[in-house]
């Protein structure tokens, strides 16, 4: 990048420590358990119940529980093996990815247990999803990737309008949306900063991208990250120097990173 944009590095004032994958791994292996045990449990209040209408229920109803508690146990395995390192066959790292999105609230329950803190969670749920889509090796045209940021990236004093388009940045070099702005542009991709859930969808569902790198705290990325499924998203997390939601900033060597990691021809 040009050296009127802000140092590469520079801003990591208000940086959020790395996350663990470890972490969100335990608590969905223990949502499994609950996940089986509830299963379990259903399939056994309602065994009588079933059995007293057609013999055939209750192994229908056992077959079905069965077949999800099966498939969930299939993606956590391949969350495992794509966290180690191991080859992981494509078929296990898409039920990772169903998995991971669909025991995220579980998790989250089950870390209130043990008095987890909701955003170390979140870091850790955002880590994981991250790296089962890198390994999924997703590769798009540079047209069919949106860059997303939320408006609190935008120096709090700046006039200019640049949620209906981000073009209308000056690049003064006092927030990162201009450093954004010239990087996306290099790369000939999309980039929308938007106020909210209901725009960002907005956007993606005007847009059409086959790929989504956005740029949030640990709460506005996993529910993006979810809103969005089975759309590959990559998150990154913002850095908020001055507190939550004001005068943030993003580490703009990760966001040119994540953007050649998704394009089939990275070349600038
Ligand atoms: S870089 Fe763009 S958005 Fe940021 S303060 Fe300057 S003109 Fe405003």
């Amino acid at each position: 990048m040009s050296a009127k944009y802000w140092a590469k590095g520079e801003g990591v004032m208000g940086a959020v420590p790395r996350p663990r994958k470890r972490l969100f791994l335990a608590l969905i292996v223990v949502s499994l358990l609950l996940a089986t045990l509830s299963g379990y449990g259903l399939w056994k209040v309602s065994f009588l119940g079933l059995a007293t209408i057609s013999y055939f229920l209750p192994l229908i109803l056992g077959g079905l529980l069965a077949a999800v508690i099966l498939a969930i146990a299939a993606g956590v395995v391949g969350i495992v093996m794509a966290i180690l390192g191991f080859p992981t066959p494509s078929v296990f790292l898409g039920l990772a990815w169903s998995t991971i999105n669909l025991l995220f609230p579980l998790a989250i329950q089950v870390g209130k247990i043990f008095d987890i803190e909701k955003e170390r969670i979140e870091r850790s749920f955002i880590e994981v999803s991250n790296h089962l889509v890198r390994q999924k090796r997703i590769r798009v045209k540079a047209e069919r990737l949106l860059v997303l940021t939320p408006h609190c990236i935008q120096q709090e004093s700046c006039p200019h309008k640049i949620t209906r388009d981000a073009s209308n940045c000056r690049e003064c070099g006092k927030c990162r949306v201009g450093d954004l702005l010239h990087l996306t542009r290099e790369y000939g991709v999309n980039l929308a900063v938007v106020t909210g859930g209901t725009l960002a969808r907005k956007v993606v569902k005007t847009l059409k991208p086959h790929a989504v790198l956005a740029i949030a705290c640990e709460r506005d990325l996993t529910s993006g990250i979810q809103d969005v499924f089975p759309l590959p998203a990559i998150g990154i997390l913002n850095e908020r120097p001055e507190g939550p939601c004001c005068n943030t900033s993003v580490d703009i060597d990760k966001v040119e990173k994540a953007i050649q990691d998704f394009l089939a021809e990275p070349k600038k």
